[in-house]
């Protein structure tokens, strides 16, 4: 599968994916590598006449400068974050409806308790490491921690989201949006968040981070069973997971096989390759894309600037 435009004459039916960053750890800006591309996570999902933004890596930049270009001022931003490592958050601050006084952004991510995120991202702002503070910056903000289980809705025209603490009631496929979630302890040290977005009977599993076990975490198949689309973390080659020199066993990411046998147990029908490590050039990307659809033939390397539809 490659970059295809929209059918969708209407905005509001959209369902539509953005990478804008798909590196792992690192920013990298090596030539060699600037065809996947060299920024640190961010997925833009537009959907339901909403855009809402997966983690902001410093692919997160870009995105906020289209946010904020027109005259009018720029639709709310849902930001959900899968974890507050660096390369995670490492564009917060230069993102520009967060600098845009009449902007307003929604941030949601994983934390213990109510304030606990936002006590996270005050350490990203600290006078250490930035001049500004979080509540410094003049975009309007809000932030909500999430503990896992919870399911995400907007109301027809409301901006805030409603977040219901009760698990789905079922499977089901759902036609409104929602976004549900489930908090995985597959990564060092506090876990990680993954999302999955529910629209027309059409969902995306965002799930990056993550460091499958043997066969995979049940309750993680459980989670992206029959998704149309699979973002999946694939940051290292069985070689390097197991070299004996530097095993990467317990850093928290998955090999492109892991990523594979998840998404061929869930029975999901594609899957993006995401968070890749920065030290793999074009070159490498390219096999491993072989590589992976000889495991999983539905499966795309994710690269900046990748469009894909899900109506
Ligand atoms: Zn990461
Ligand atoms: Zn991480």
């Amino acid at each position: 599968m490659s970059a295809r435009t929209s059918r969708s004459a209407n905005k509001g039916s959209r369902f539509r994916l953005r990478f804008w960053g798909v590196r792992g750890s690192y920013p990298t800006v090596d030539p060699k590598t600037l065809g996947v591309g060299g920024n640190t996570s961010c997925v833009e999902v537009e959907v339901d006449g909403r855009r809402l933004i997966f983690d902001a890596g410093t692919g997160i930049i870009a995105l906020g400068k289209e946010f904020c270009s027109g005259a009018l001022p720029p639709p709310p931003a849902y930001v959900f974050l899968s974890h507050t490592h660096i390369d995670h958050v490492m564009g917060l601050c230069f993102f520009e409806p967060l600098l845009t006084p009449k902007a307003h952004s929604f941030i949601l991510g994983p934390g213990a308790s109510r304030g606990a995120l936002t006590r996270s991202l005050r350490h990203l702002t600290h006078s250490h490491l930035f001049p500004v503070s979080l509540d410094e910056l003049k975009g309007k903000k809000e932030i909500f921690s999430l503990a896992g289980g919870e399911i995400i809705r907007f109301g027809s025209s409301a901006r805030r989201p409603k977040i219901e603490r009760s698990p789905p009631a079922d499977g089901a496929p759902s036609e409104e949006l929602m976004i549900t979630t489930c908090k995985s302890s597959a990564h060092p040290l506090n876990g990680v968040m993954l999302y999955r977005v529910h629209y027309r009977s059409k969902s995306v599993v965002y799930a990056t981070d993550i460091e499958q076990q043997d066969g995979g975490y049940p309750e993680i198949i459980d989670f992206i069973r029959g998704a149309d689309l699979l973002i999946h973390d694939a940051q290292y080659l069985r070689d390097e997971y197991l070299s004996r020199d530097k095993p990467r066993k317990g850093w928290g990411h998955s090999t492109i096989e892991m990523a594979a046998e998840v998404a061929q147990k869930a029975g999901v029908k594609r899957l993006a390759l995401f968070h890749h490590e920065p030290t793999h050039d074009d070159k490498i990307m390219k096999k491993i894309e072989r590589q992976a659809k000889q495991l999983f033939p539905s499966t795309v390397i994710a690269h900046e600037g990748m469009q894909i539809d899900l109506l």
